[in-house]
């Protein structure tokens, strides 16, 4: 069947005649892609120019099961702050992994935990893990310039972060409650020195590599989305802060299948680079290290492995294993263009922001949380049409309230004459009912946000919106994330020459 009725027909001389194949041949019409498994785009991104594909590990190649992540960290928190003094009954504290999200605001002076709109603005917030009222969030943030990006505040930015809230938020509750004084700000010192100590300490590297199972989502479509990134003529590599030995276990484990054409999942890549030092590495880095071969596996103790590698001198090399380095040093020994890179991260400022700005690499986001806001998206689409209409009919009841106020006042104000009284008092009447269906509007309007939000995310709602606008993690997400996805594998059901094409903008005067 023809698409184009013949009074459609073009009939300038010029035009070819569009005769598409006939029948089962035709093309699905439109996106055959479940909306959850697609790659957004928020700056166009041709993926046939590019040449190197980058990869970050720990929440991009590598996705973790978070809620057993964070329960392992805030364990590990909970004991190291009892040894520094704070009371034993912290162990028995229930601690919900459910409270974070990205992009939060620690206020480490008040013990409060805030989300902002993309004009930074505090629009929710908690104390500790009770929700601050509006006029709390008034007084406290509103009335003066909210300074942000002082010694005073800490964004949570990444998923390796939300454990450091849920264990901050739950203890400032509890000391709270139990009456016992304390210094917010040098709680959450100690509760970073913790999860910090943890991690330099072998903690956590022992217990992920010893359970791989527990801590890991492995990715079945992996190791296909590589090889095909691959075909195409695609070099591969990985920038990855974390040590080799412990990069080389979760690898392993998310990329060696028995029957692969790829025997080790270093054959995928062809430059790796671990211990990287990111958001540094965007900027002076260090100098490039190769790792020794045949070297022992550690113990955990010595998680920055020290003496185990060599300068390198030269171009970098497949086959080998880097350390440290530099984004111009990358370049230059690489001999590549910086637009060519397309570079896969899940931290908006280590991987994306830095990479963004201090490069003219392209930009890629993993956004796994991504997964419950489209499911919410789906679910709440009655709840934001019901919001929208009354977000519209709003201003039509503030104009209708002014007129009867402004013919209130027009009003001679004769108090002998009877028909001007009872005029007025119409109008009055009128005004009162006004003002009555405007406070049911707002009502309803409170009523249906907060159920929406409450499907996306029990505490702060959606993680990219905040009400109509963006969230200020969205907000980050649009200007330095030139496409998204929820996984690296999303890349799989486009091909390698795929056009990645950005909406358009639309600024207020043209809705
Ligand atoms: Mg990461």
């Amino acid at each position: 069947m023809s698409r184009i009725a013949d009074s459609e027909a073009p009939t300038a001389p010029n035009l070819q005649l569009y005769l598409p194949l006939p029948g089962h041949l035709e093309p699905p019409k439109g996106h055959s892609i479940p909306r959850k498994d697609r790659v957004f785009a928020n700056r166009n991104l041709h993926l046939a120019e590019i040449d190197w594909v980058g990869f970050d590990m720990d929440y991009t190649l590598a996705i973790y099961e978070q809620h057993a992540m964070d329960t392992l960290s805030v364990r590990l928190t909970v004991e190291r702050l009892i040894k520094r003094g704070y009371p034993e009954r912290l162990k028995n504290l229930a601690f919900d992994t459910n409270f974070p999200i990205r992009g939060l605001l620690v206020d480490k002076d008040q013990g409060n935990i805030l989300k902002l709109d993309r004009h930074k603005q505090v629009a929710k917030g908690f104390h500790g893990t009770r929700l601050l009222s509006q006029e709390e969030i008034d007084t406290l943030y509103h009335k003066n310039k909210l300074l942000y990006q002082t010694d005073r505040y800490h964004w949570i930015d990444t998923l390796f972060a939300l454990c450091e809230v849920t264990s901050y938020a739950s203890i400032v509750t509890a000391l709270t409650d139990a009456g016992i004084e304390f210094d917010p700000r040098q709680l959450f010192v100690d509760v970073r020195t913790s999860i910090d100590e943890a991690h330099h300490d072998g903690s956590v590297y022992r217990e992920v590599t010893q359970n791989l199972d527990r801590y890991l989502d492995r990715d079945p479509l992996l190791p296909a989305t590589l090889h095909k990134l691959r075909s195409s003529g695609k070099k591969l590599f990985i920038l990855t802060n974390s040590p080799w030995h412990y990069t080389n276990a979760i690898m392993s484990y998310l990329l060696e299948e028995s029957g692969s054409r790829y025997p080790h999942w270093r054959n995928y890549f062809d430059i790796i680079i671990c211990s990287a030092k990111k958001p540094l590495w965007f900027g002076d880095g260090t100098p490039f290290a190769e790792r020794l071969p045949s070297l022992p596996p550690p113990d955990w103790g010595q998680v920055s492995e020290p003496g185990q590698t060599r300068e390198v001198e030269g171009p970098l090399e497949r086959g080998h294993v880097y350390e440290g380095g530099s984004l111009a040093e990358f370049e230059k020994r690489l001999g590549i263009g910086g637009h060519k890179v397309l570079y896969v991260g899940d931290h908006i400022y280590g991987d994306i922001l830095r990479s963004k700005k201090d490069s003219t690499w392209r930009t890629a986001l993993v956004i796994q949380e991504l997964d419950r806001e489209v499911e919410a998206l789906k679910a709440t689409v009655d709840l934001r049409a019901r919001r929208r209409q009354l977000y519209e009919l709003r201003p039509l009841y503030e104009d209708d309230l002014r007129y009867y106020q402004k013919l209130l006042k027009e009003l001679p104000k004769d108090p002998e004459n009877e028909h001007d009284r009872q005029k007025r008092a119409q109008i009055k009447a009128e005004i009162e009912r006004q003002k009555l269906a405007l406070a049911e509007l707002e009502a309803e309007y409170t009523k249906v946000s907060k159920e929406h939000d409450r499907v996306f995310h029990e505490y702060f709602g959606p993680l990219l919106k905040e009400m109509n606008g963006l969230s200020v993690f969205g907000q980050q997400v649009e200007t330095y994330a030139d496409i998204y996805m929820r996984r690296v594998s999303s890349l799989n059901n486009y091909p390698p020459t795929q056009f990645f094409r950005s909406p358009h903008d639309l600024l207020p005067h043209e809705i």
